[in-house]
């Protein structure tokens, strides 16, 4: 067989994968306890299910225009203005088949190849693989003091001629963290300078805790829509819990959302109508689930990180929105995976191995579960790591021996 290079460059989702192992096992009758899951388990609004279905009922299920339904780009339109305060034309707006296909049409109608993309570490695990997949160079830029957000010097002295793009995703997946408003600003400033585009993956920026805001990043800006770089990015996906609809949506100039249209119309034609019409019932309807389900994640971390501080030696940020954390067990094995494999093998609990995430060390946890699975993953863990929790583990009716520490 013949793949392509570009096949044989690109490698699998790993939190897909997990997905997958997890699924597998359950299946087997393990015990797993999945806490590297990138997905609320609330229900989706009843005004998108209500929507969805009434499509459903017509037995009438159509193409739609590839870059969205008229009623969608309505329900983003009214979203854009209420939370980022810009009014935008519907030329403005591209829906896709979630984010990450706003953020994959946009890359292959930006980069040409060798151009470089720019984005901190640690960043989501499909940033590098999908800027190789538009024929790009991705360049990670790591903070030199250790921690989740690398200076604004760091990322300027990135920039070289082939840079096309810098994406930022704040609340961050892996991390949890916000990047700083001024950090935010200066950025906008610096693509605005440089002529660089902007991508900003806000897919978290509602599920944020502590009474914090999102960052807007139209406020640190006097351009026009139409004169921008700036890409914004968001998804129904993870604040409404509607990840299998597969919705998410780009706004950004005229000339830039023409040109991910004609791509995506020649991929996909565009998301699938029913979701689409899902999509407008969650915008349009009742917004108390965010706040439900914000809360919910708040209450989580909050008990995801006393369980971590209690372990000896693991190092805790607290994240300050998504329903990740990032947690630093370099303490007990330096290895990502290494440690994630054990974690499978002896006591059954998924993480995601922060290697995957450009960060070694660390392993990134999911709250997005119940308060029973991360009380148990995380006791789990410690008992598999720490050599001074008792020698001895039931899980699922067997006994387990510790016989690695
Ligand atoms: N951006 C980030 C940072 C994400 O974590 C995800 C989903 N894991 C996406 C984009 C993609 O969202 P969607 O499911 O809507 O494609």
């Amino acid at each position: 067989m013949s793949l392509s290079q570009l096949a044989r460059s690109i490698s699998e989702s790993p939190t897909l994968k997990l997905n997958e192992t997890a699924a597998r096992l359950r299946e087997k009758g393990e015990p797993v306890i999945h806490l590297g899951g990138g997905e609320p388990k609330s229900k989706a609004p009843i005004d998108a299910i209500l929507n969805c279905t009434a499509l459903l009922n017509t037995a009438e299920v159509r193409y739609s225009p590839a870059d969205g339904i008229p009623a969608l780009k309505k329900a983003i339109i009214r979203y854009t203005e209420e939370h980022y305060g810009r009014l935008v034309a519907p030329e403005n707006v591209i829906a896709s088949s979630g984010a990450k296909q706003s953020i994959m049409v946009a890359l292959h109608a930006i980069i040409d190849p060798k151009d470089e993309v720019i984005f901190p570490v640690p960043y989501w695990v499909s940033y590098p693989e999908m800027v190789k997949i538009a024929g790009g160079v991705p360049i990670a830029v790591t903070a030199q003091d250790g921690g989740f957000q690398p200076t604004v010097q760091e990322i300027a002295d990135a920039i070289g001629s082939y840079t096309k793009a810098i994406i930022l995703n704040s609340p961050n997946n892996p991390s949890g963290a916000m990047y700083s408003r001024d950090f935010v600003a200066e950025i906008v400033q610096i693509c605005e300078k440089r002529n660089i585009w902007l991508i900003m993956d806000d897919t978290y920026n509602r599920l944020v805790f502590d009474g914090r805001a999102p960052v807007n990043c139209y406020d640190f800006t006097d351009q026009d829509v139409e004169s921008s770089k700036l890409i914004v990015v968001n998804c129904v996906s993870k604040m409404y819990a509607m990840t299998g609809f597969r919705l998410g949506w780009a706004v950004a100039s005229r000339e830039l959302v023409r040109a991910m249209t004609n791509i995506q119309s020649q991929e996909t034609s565009g998301p699938a109508t029913p979701s689409q019409w899902a999509a407008v019932g969650a915008l349009n309807g009742i917004q108390s689930s965010i706040e439900s389900l914000r809360m919910t994640l708040e209450n989580n971390r909050n008990v995801m990180c006393a369980r971590l501080k209690a372990i000896p030696g693991v190092q805790v940020t607290k994240p300050d929105g998504t329903f990740y954390c990032f947690p630093d067990f370099s303490a007990y094995e330096k290895s990502s995976q290494k440690l994630a494999s054990l974690l499978l093998e002896k006591v059954r609990v998924v993480v995601v191995p922060g290697k995957e995430f450009g960060m070694e060390g660390r392993v990134r946890m999911s709250y997005c579960g119940t308060i029973k699975e991360i009380r148990e993953g995380i006791e789990r863990i410690q008992w598999a790591i720490d050599p001074n929790s008792p020698n001895e583990l039931f899980l699922g009716g067997r006994k387990l021996v510790r016989d690695w520490v």
